[in-house]
């Protein structure tokens, strides 16, 4: 058996050592990340099995608080009714049919689905776009959209420039994204440009309906893209219809030829 000399043996224990730390670092700073960044709900943050029921992204008590919007509901406005009536559309949409097609949701904006939407629009929550997606694939079934032979083309709200540059992200323009993503759609996140700097969208649908008459413009050289094709518009939140009117009405003036609108949750 051979001694190995003193400063052989100091090395290799160093070494040994060393490797050992190295070792230690990794496996600790995994178990660390794995602290820092288990699967968590999007809603209330309690960890979440990863690849459990829906994909670690929600837990069992938050999922079981959204109110999904599949039931009956107005054909035109997707307004959720209690039970199906014989007219088929809502009060309002009697009256006046809105400057868009149809347009359906996924969610109710409540209690159930508000923290989510608020963090992915304003707190930097970007890591909710894929589950929203699907949401949006969701809601979008009932426009049956695979009949339409010209093919889709997914266009987000846009934001004005002033508030993309405080927000950073356009929420509407990640979703519309994720959806045509899912769908193999045609997607023009440039297609329409804000022209005004609208203030928070407060107030009845008359005042918000002023807030937007104008804010929308369709960019130059578009028109001939988008002539008798069906435009999806996706935005998080149908609150009166306003926003995604303004932006349907400047569609339809350029020749599009059905505007439908998917949103992530709607007031009502
Ligand atoms: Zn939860
Ligand atoms: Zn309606």
């Amino acid at each position: 058996m051979t001694v190995p000399q003193k400063t052989n043996l100091r090395q290799g224990l160093i070494l040994n050592m060393g490797q050992q730390v190295a070792h230690h670092l990794t496996y600790w700073s995994h178990r660390l990340l794995d602290q820092l960044l288990p699967p968590r709900c999007l809603s209330c943050g309690t960890g979440v099995q990863a690849g459990g029921q829906n994909k670690g992204r929600i837990c069992a008590d938050c999922w079981q608080k959204l109110d999904f919007l599949q039931g009956p509901a107005c054909l035109c406005c997707g307004y959720p009714f209690d039970f199906q009536v014989a007219a088929s559309l809502c009060g309002k949409c009697q009256v006046q049919s809105p400057p868009y097609d149809r347009a359906r949701a996924a969610l109710r904006y409540d209690d159930g689905s508000r923290r989510m939407i608020i963090s992915f629009k304003h707190g930097d929550r970007t890591d909710y776009v894929d589950f929203f997606g699907q949401l949006l694939v969701q809601a979008a079934q009932s426009l049956s959209l695979e009949q339409v032979k010209s093919g889709v083309i997914v266009v987000p709200v846009p934001l004005h420039k002033k508030r993309l540059g405080k927000r950073r992200y356009n929420q509407a323009a990640l979703l519309a994204q994720a959806f045509a993503a899912k769908k193999n759609y045609d997607y023009c996140p440039d297609l329409l440009a804000r022209a005004k700097h609208t203030p928070p969208q407060n107030g009845n649908f008359g005042r918000r309906k002023r807030n937007v008459a104008g804010a929308f413009r369709l960019r130059a050289g578009y028109d001939q893209i988008i002539r008798d094709r069906t435009i999806l518009l996706i935005d998080d939140v149908y609150t009166t219809g306003a926003t995604v009117g303004g932006c349907a009405k400047i569609l339809k003036r350029a020749g599009a030829g059905r505007v439908e609108v998917v949103t992530l949750a709607r007031v009502c």
